[in-house]
């Protein structure tokens, strides 16, 4: 195809050649670094390939169970293929687990006991847990159920505490968590790596303690998943990376026999666990989304470099900064003003399958102290694996931005985004 047929394409789209021919040459510099993530995608994909070929998917995985869901060989499958892939010895995998923070819960409530202790040695997690843990009071959180917790925090250049830590684990200690993606805090994201030092180092200090991952947004970014270093249980939501866009709903625990046994008695009741549960079906569209899951966390994260670059060059600060190694899926952006903020989102949202024609515009989120925009033209609800973009109207005006199913729809909603600051003279290219 000639290049000019690929520029009428975006033509059509409403990207003028201007912004095209400024996008397009900060493109074609990032090819080495799109190289690296194809392989590390690749190396995903054969082993999720694997883990299928292993746990016999066959057609009968795809039929409907109703009721109890008694016997419903699909979903058992699916929760070998999570547990081989992610090499735990056991796995959750259910629509029943509603979302993210429904997933961190339900493996904290079930492995934790009145009496016992929670601690984070890597700063306060992602907002919705301060319910769960009852950092806000909150009914039916942790702490109503004689749960303590503490929690250590980074130090300032981000590094761990680990004197803190030390002084933190005590007798009562039965539990840590560790939050892999910054999610919207400003921290950085931790690498796998960095999860397997924090891990040793809390096992030499108190070797049967259960260790969590909150694994949101990190999955399929590298090659090792957490439980590869160490760790004890890995959770997440099935409308981020894991879900590859298609499963509907969901979420997983993959790790030790006990952990996941636990979690299941609570999901469903002590004595049922695992055995019930019916799919509704849902374990085609779980199946083939984390079949395709790789390839689309690539397609995401190629996204977010391609944004930062972007938006790097026209002096608006990154982080992770655009040239930095990534490890998960979420670019924020410093936007410097509220104008920037709503046409960054709008641009992102004119650029989406769905939803294209509406313009998002700042509300008052319950919840949230500011006016807050938020861009999701999604096939699913909430999806953030699916191109998306969000921030609060406030100093510094900073916009979060993730997922993209493919990369050339990213590379849509991107390039939409600049073409609606640079129609309305917020940027000069
Ligand atoms: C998304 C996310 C969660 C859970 O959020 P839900 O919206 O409930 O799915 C928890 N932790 C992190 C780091 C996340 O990114």
């Amino acid at each position: 195809m000639k290049k000019i047929e690929l520029e009428e394409a975006y033509e059509k789209l409403g990207i003028e050649k201007k912004v095209y021919d400024y996008c397009s040459h900060i493109e074609s510099s990032l090819k080495d670094r799109f190289e690296k993530i194809d392989v590390v995608a690749e190396y995903n994909q054969q082993k999720v390939l694997k883990a299928m070929m292993d746990a016999r998917i066959d057609s009968e995985c795809f039929n409907i169970s109703s009721g109890y869901g008694y016997d419903d060989i699909g979903r058992e499958k699916i929760e070998k293929c999570y547990s081989m892939t992610f090499h735990g010895e056991d796995a959750l995998v259910r629509p029943q687990i509603t979302c993210g923070t429904h997933a961190i819960a339900l493996a904290m409530f079930s492995n934790l006991r009145p009496g016992d202790e929670l601690l984070s040695p890597v700063g306060k997690p992602y907002d919705t847990l301060d319910e769960v843990i009852g950092i806000r009071p909150s009914m039916g959180s942790l702490a109503e159920y004689k749960v303590s917790y503490r929690q250590v925090d980074l130090k300032a250049d981000g590094s761990f505490d680990y004197d803190g830590i030390k002084n933190a684990v005590n007798e009562k200690t039965k539990l840590v968590t560790i939050q892999r993606s910054k999610g919207y805090a400003v921290r950085p994201t931790l690498s796998v790596e960095k999860i397997g030092e924090l891990i040793s180092f809390i096992r030499k200090l108190k070797k049967d303690v259960i260790i969590m991952v909150d694994n949101c947004y990190g999955e399929f970014v590298e090659t090792r998943e957490p439980l590869d270093v160490g760790a004890d249980m890995i959770v997440g939501s099935l409308i981020k990376n894991p879900g590859g866009g298609l499963a509907s709903s969901g979420g997983y625990i993959v790790g030790k026999k006990e952990c996941i046994e636990n979690a299941s008695y609570r999901l469903t009741s002590p004595g049922l666990g695992k055995e019930v549960g019916a799919s509704l079906g849902q374990n085609r569209s779980i199946l083939q989304g984390f079949f395709l899951a790789p390839t689309v966390t690539a397609a995401a994260e190629k996204g977010a470099i391609l944004a930062a670059s972007i938006y790097e060059s026209l002096g608006f600060s990154c982080l992770p900064k655009a040239d930095e190694e990534r490890h998960d899926i979420i670019q924020e952006i410093t936007l410097k003003s509220p104008e920037n903020l709503i046409a960054f989102c709008q641009g992102i949202q004119s650029g989406s399958p769905v939803d294209s024609y509406v313009a998002p515009e700042p509300w008052d989120m319950p919840g949230y102290d500011d006016k807050v925009i938020m861009a999701a033209g999604a096939f699913i609800q909430g999806s953030s694996i699916e191109l998306s973009a969000d921030g609060p109207l406030r100093e510094p005006y900073a916009v979060y931005m993730q997922g993209g199913l493919t990369y050339p729809s990213a590379k849509a909603g991107i390039y939409m985004s600049l073409q609606n600051l640079y129609s309305r003279n917020l940027v000069r290219l």
